[in-house]
């Protein structure tokens, strides 16, 4: 690995590179952009290796050589507490401010203390608005009965609400302060011993989720817009949500919308062109993406129930070695597996490296915009599946295939995109 820069002035990008510029609202992209990669900790190096591997040959097989990914190595998480004293250098958030591109590995948080989130804080110092988790089945052996219907898209709003880290421990002066402060400015009485944190849930910043979730939807012509939400219970946060998205979709993709209620006298069908937007209850979701997930396509959630929608979906298609995700700005975007470190499998050479390499054709994809390295990367993926070829998580699921080892699966992947491309 490259010597990673703890310091602004160790920054030097790689020669040959040339920087993704935003003006107006629209990315330029250069055929030779620089990128920036964050191996992260347990398992990262690993599994962002394999995908730093594919993604190079699939964007040679697609463009041959006119175009490149010029790598900069950056770190974050224990790594970089280890190496630079801090789980954040600012040199890390300014290259990515800088480059807006960068692939991610898992980085690990201490449970209960120690450090804050570094990606967390990453994602509200890039203000990587929106957390975007595609959930696809390419064959890979999985209990559940029906993977072949999952396609869907969850819009994760990833600045806010109860990750936002607005939160005090039960014996803190912080605590106590905020339990007072209900109790003498509202009547609110929490036990003496209550941690508390705060659940913000702002109009702006659901809005420019639900703008980018909307566009999205319609520009990649999907059939429905599910906002989740338990807004029975939470009325002023994610009831709140709720009605700030349908608000959007209204006010500015009313010609392209149609709502559930407006259907009804039309037995449910959708008018040709439309996007259905709708809204249901979390728990209601939950449940449903694993008896019926064919009834959901994009679906818009708040942070913490985006969490676990995004993860209960990944579930049924296979399990998290295989679900990406992507953490958007305008302009700007880190691409990550959604998995974590699994620390009890680092260094062993058996994580499933698949999560990190889709989350490389994402980004490809999504903030690129080189549609055709993705999909040289997604055909293979599916085709390498179709094979037996699978790391051990997905061959618990087989009666007989043997499992590849990281480093193994990487090469077949690279063999098939070859002949394949
Ligand atoms: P985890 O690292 O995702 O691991 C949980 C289990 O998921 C593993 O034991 C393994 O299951 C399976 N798994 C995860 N990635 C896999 C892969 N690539 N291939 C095959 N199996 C995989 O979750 P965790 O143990 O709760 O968290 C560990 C650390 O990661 C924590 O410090 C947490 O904060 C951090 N984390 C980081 C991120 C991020 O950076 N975005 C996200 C989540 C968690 P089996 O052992 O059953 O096979």
């Amino acid at each position: 690995m490259a010597r990673v820069p703890c310091d602004i002035k160790d920054l030097s990008l790689p020669p040959g590179s040339e920087l993704l510029r935003y003006d107006g609202g629209v990315l330029s992209v250069p055929g030779n952009p620089v990128v920036a990669v964050i191996r992260g900790d347990g398992i990262g190096p690993e599994v962002i290796g394999s995908a730093v591997r594919v993604i190079d040959e699939a964007v040679r097989v697609a463009y041959g050589g006119s175009r490149r990914i010029h790598w900069l190595e950056l770190v974050a998480g224990r790594g970089a507490f280890e190496i630079c004293g801090t789980p954040l250098p600012e040199v890390t958030v300014e290259a990515i401010r800088l480059v807006r591109a960068a692939l991610k590995g898992p980085l690990e948080t201490p449970v209960g203390g120690g450090y804050r989130s570094a990606n967390v804080l990453l994602r509200q110092l890039l203000d990587l608005y929106a957390n975007i988790r595609p959930v696809k089945w390419y064959g890979q052996p999985t209990p559940y009965m029906y993977p072949g219907k999952v396609d869907l898209v969850v819009f994760r709003e990833n600045t806010e609400d109860l990750y936002a880290g607005i939160e005090w421990a039960f014996d803190s002066v912080e605590a106590e302060d905020f339990r007072r402060f209900l109790r003498e400015r509202f009547g609110v009485r929490l036990a003496a011993d209550t941690g508390v944190g705060v659940k913000p849930i702002s109009r702006s910043a659901t809005q420019r989720l639900a703008r980018l979730a909307l566009s999205w939807a319609i520009r990649r012509g999907r059939r429905r817009v599910t906002i989740a939400h338990k807004g029975t219970v939470m009325k002023f946060t994610e009831g709140a949500f709720a009605r700030w998205v349908y608000e959007i979709a209204l006010n500015e993709f009313r010609d392209s919308i149609v709502l559930e209620r407006e259907i009804e006298s039309m037995e449910g069908v959708v008018p040709e062109g439309k996007v259905l937007v709708n809204d249901r209850l979390a728990d209601n979701l939950l449940q449903q993406l694993i008896l019926r997930p064919w009834d959901y396509d994009v679906i818009v959630c708040p942070n913490v129930l985006g969490d676990l929608v995004s993860e209960v979906a990944a579930a049924v298609v296979g399990g998290v070695g295989i679900a990406p995700g992507i953490n958007m700005g305008d302009g700007i975007a880190v691409a990550e597996p959604a998995h974590g470190s699994a620390p009890k499998h680092a260094g062993r050479n058996i994580a499933n490296p698949t999560a990190s390499i889709l989350a490389g054709a994402l980004l490809l994809r999504e903030l690129l915009g080189w549609h055709e390295a993705a999909d040289v990367i997604e055909k293979a993926v599916g085709e390498a599946i179709s094979r037996g070829f699978v790391t051990y998580d997905l061959a618990r699921y087989t009666g007989d295939a043997t499992p590849l080892g990281t480093r193994e699966y990487t090469e077949r992947l690279v063999e098939i995109m070859r002949v394949t491309g």
